[in-house]
């Protein structure tokens, strides 16, 4: 096989003829599949069923400190959850606040008391005239969505397999006092995969924010969701950093169990500085009286410790990783000899971020969905779903079963090929 851009006019278009009748005959099928969704499959939440075990009518749903959890109270979490999340997290219990089910209901909520009463007694965001958000591209769609909801302008900042561009970050959050806040996905990044590097997390904590109330938005959502025992990915812990950097109220960690039990019932948490907890604490009060305590103590007795949670995350990467390796073969042996696309290979995550050649991104999903195979829409890994290439697809290889993962991958790498010929002929 040769690559593309080497062939004639006319071994082009051979090569379109044949990719056609492939394309027929994967449509002729009549499939559904879906490769959009970055879900656990059914595989991977039957290994937390122990959860509806741990506690039963006959346990005692006291906490260590004799708290009755079937009753109101305790704000922050129960002890012993801030302290299984919190080596989770690589945080001390005391930095940590446990939420209900949902990191990113807790990302908005702190948009949310930014944009209404400010942050440590700063200007609430609402009565400035213009508010900006850093956002690393690609990067999460629903990070995207809840700055554009307040009305917040996003910047693209470049990612690079070492994280954000800070060159660029520097420089814009050192110089412009409207710019508040930047998303990041520290570890196994959604979309790519890439971990932030040691130098990435030290210029972080060492940023000069012209704004008072800049904050580094830390989503760790795939802290411990490696793929392999022997290649993980290692993060430096930013709270402790910036705290070495003389700038200890930087950043809001954020983390949940969503991925690693339930999605729909798991347990989220955040963590900051002790100024910072007291400031979210003071809203905090208003909002609620607790959260779902008995769920947080499901969580400490079903994984005992972080050693449980870390044996857990084993047995999830054996039900994944070769659904991974299955899309990464696909991509390898169906693009590479014709040279086209770049995609990434992470070592641990939810998803695999692929660029196709410019302007090709759009095309290439809506041919994958007249063929029966849904993959994230083109665009939506930037802000104002515009991808300024029409280039960049997120791939989620985790919710499918792997017969129905390589089918849809076989359709996918023929919609690339098509697209890419297609365009280059043009
Ligand atoms: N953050 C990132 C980077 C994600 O990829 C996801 C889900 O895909 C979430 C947060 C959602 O987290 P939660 O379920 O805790 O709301």
């Amino acid at each position: 096989m040769k690559k593309y851009a080497e062939m004639s006019k006319q071994e082009l278009e051979d090569e379109i003829v044949q990719l056609k009748a492939q394309y027929k005959k994967f449509q002729e099928m009549d499939l559904n599949l879906n490769m959009a969704r970055g879900k656990p499959c059914r595989e991977q939440l039957d290994l937390s069923m122990g959860l509806m075990d741990a506690l039963n009518s006959e346990a005692d749903l006291s906490c260590e400190d004799g708290t009755d959890c079937r009753n109101y109270g305790v704000l922050t979490g129960i002890d012993e959850a801030k302290v299984l999340i919190g080596a989770m997290m690589e945080n001390k219990p005391e930095n940590i606040i446990i939420y209900g089910n949902s990191s990113l209901n807790v990302m908005y909520d702190t948009v949310s008391r930014a944009y209404t009463h400010g942050i440590m007694g700063n200007t609430p965001w609402c009565k400035l005239d213009k508010v900006k958000f850093l956002c690393p591209v690609p990067g999460y769609d629903r990070h995207f969505a809840i700055t554009e909801y307040f009305g917040i302008e996003m910047i693209n900042v470049d990612m690079t397999p070492e994280g954000p561009d800070m060159d660029k970050v520097e420089e814009l959050v050192s110089s412009d006092e409207s710019i508040k806040g930047i998303w990041c996905v520290p570890k196994y990044s959604n979309p790519q995969g890439y971990s932030y590097s040691d130098d990435t997390v030290r210029r972080f904590a060492r940023l000069k924010p012209a704004a008072k109330d800049f904050r580094i938005f830390w989503d760790n959502a795939y802290g411990i969701h490696h793929l392999y025992d022997n290649n993980q990915d290692y993060l430096i812990e930013i709270l402790e950093e910036c705290k070495k950097a003389g700038n200890p109220d930087l950043v809001y960690k954020f983390a949940s169990t969503s991925k690693i039990t339930f999605p729909g019932s798991g347990i989220a948490a955040l963590a900051t500085s002790l100024n910072n907890l007291d400031d979210i604490k003071a809203q905090l009060t208003n909002q609620t009286i607790g959260h779902d305590k008995v769920n947080q103590l499901r969580h400490v007795r079903f994984f005992g410790d972080i050693n449980g949670m870390k044996a857990h995350m084993r047995k999830h990467a054996e039900i994944i990783r070769p659904k991974f390796e299955a899309v990464l073969e696909i991509l390898d042996r169906d693009l590479t000899p014709c040279g086209i696309g770049d995609w990434t290979k992470p070592n641990g995550g939810y998803f695999i971020s692929f660029d196709a050649p410019e302007g090709c991104a759009k095309a290439i999903v809506d041919r994958a969905k007249k063929a029966g195979v849904t993959m994230t829409n083109a665009g939506a890994t930037y802000p104002y779903k515009k991808d300024p290439h029409d280039s960049n697809i997120r791939i989620a290889p985790t919710y499918p079963s792997l017969p129905d993962l390589r089918t849809a991958m076989d359709i996918f790498t023929v919609c690339v090929r098509l697209t890419a010929a297609t365009k280059m002929l043009a």
